[in-house]
């Protein structure tokens, strides 16, 4: 069973891979974006790891509703409403348990992953996280590191693609040939989810 500080850790080590990859997640958003996904993801993992030290929330749920609330508030740019939705949603599908399987974080992120889609009107296929959101949410069933694999291997994927959704899709064409920024610090968040799960050990 995964209790609050699983969820803490998860958000920390999802920090510090924001923190490691933000001028990566920056240059994507470059040339099919306004090229600021890195300090928008950092600004808003920063002020995350601040609100969880600040009050520790006491279950999973809260963890995540905090993280998600803290995202909507602090960073401006499309991403910060979608992911702040996905933590939120999350979190609260996991209700106040003190403490929740694998299988409820697997269902939970489903209705997390769904509320993204709903929210930013964006579905397979369109260049935006979900590319990396679905496929990871639907590995999760297997392990925590078939997700994570599964959400890089998706966030590649989406180079070819034409953006359908967001500021890439103004570009039309010319969003072709580069791989999506969301769909890469999404998978980040499920590699660091996937490293937080083989550091605690347990269920899987
Ligand atoms: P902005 O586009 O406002 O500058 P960011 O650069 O922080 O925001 O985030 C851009 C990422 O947000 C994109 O790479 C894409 O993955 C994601 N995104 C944008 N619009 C949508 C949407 N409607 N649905 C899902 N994801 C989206
Ligand atoms: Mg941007």
């Amino acid at each position: 069973m995964r209790d609050a500080e699983f969820f803490r850790n998860w958000m920390a080590a999802a920090a510090a891979a924001v923190e490691r990859e933000a001028d990566r997640l920056t240059e994507l958003d470059s040339p099919i974006g306004d090229a600021d996904h890195g300090s928008n993801m950092r600004r808003g993992f920063t002020a995350v790891l601040a609100a969880l030290e600040a009050e520790p929330p006491a279950t999973p749920g809260a963890v995540l509703q905090l993280a998600g609330r803290t995202l909507i508030s602090t960073v401006g740019g499309a991403s910060g409403p979608l992911y702040g939705m996905l933590l939120r949603r999350t979190g609260k599908s996991l209700g106040e348990a003190q403490e929740v399987s694998d299988a409820d974080v697997g269902a939970a992120l489903a209705v997390g992953v769904d509320a993204v889609s709903q929210l930013g009107g964006a579905s397979a296929g369109d260049k935006t996280m979900l590319d990396a959101l679905l496929p990871g949410v639907t590995a999760l069933k297997t392990s925590y590191r078939s997700a994570a694999t599964a959400a890089e291997e998706g966030a590649v994927a989406t180079t070819p693609l034409r953006a359908r959704k967001g500021r890439a899709s103004y570009l039309g064409d010319r969003s072709i040939g580069h791989q999506d920024p969301g769909a890469t610090s999404a998978a980040l968040l499920l590699a660091a989810l996937a490293d937080t799960a083989e550091q605690a050990g347990g269920e899987r």
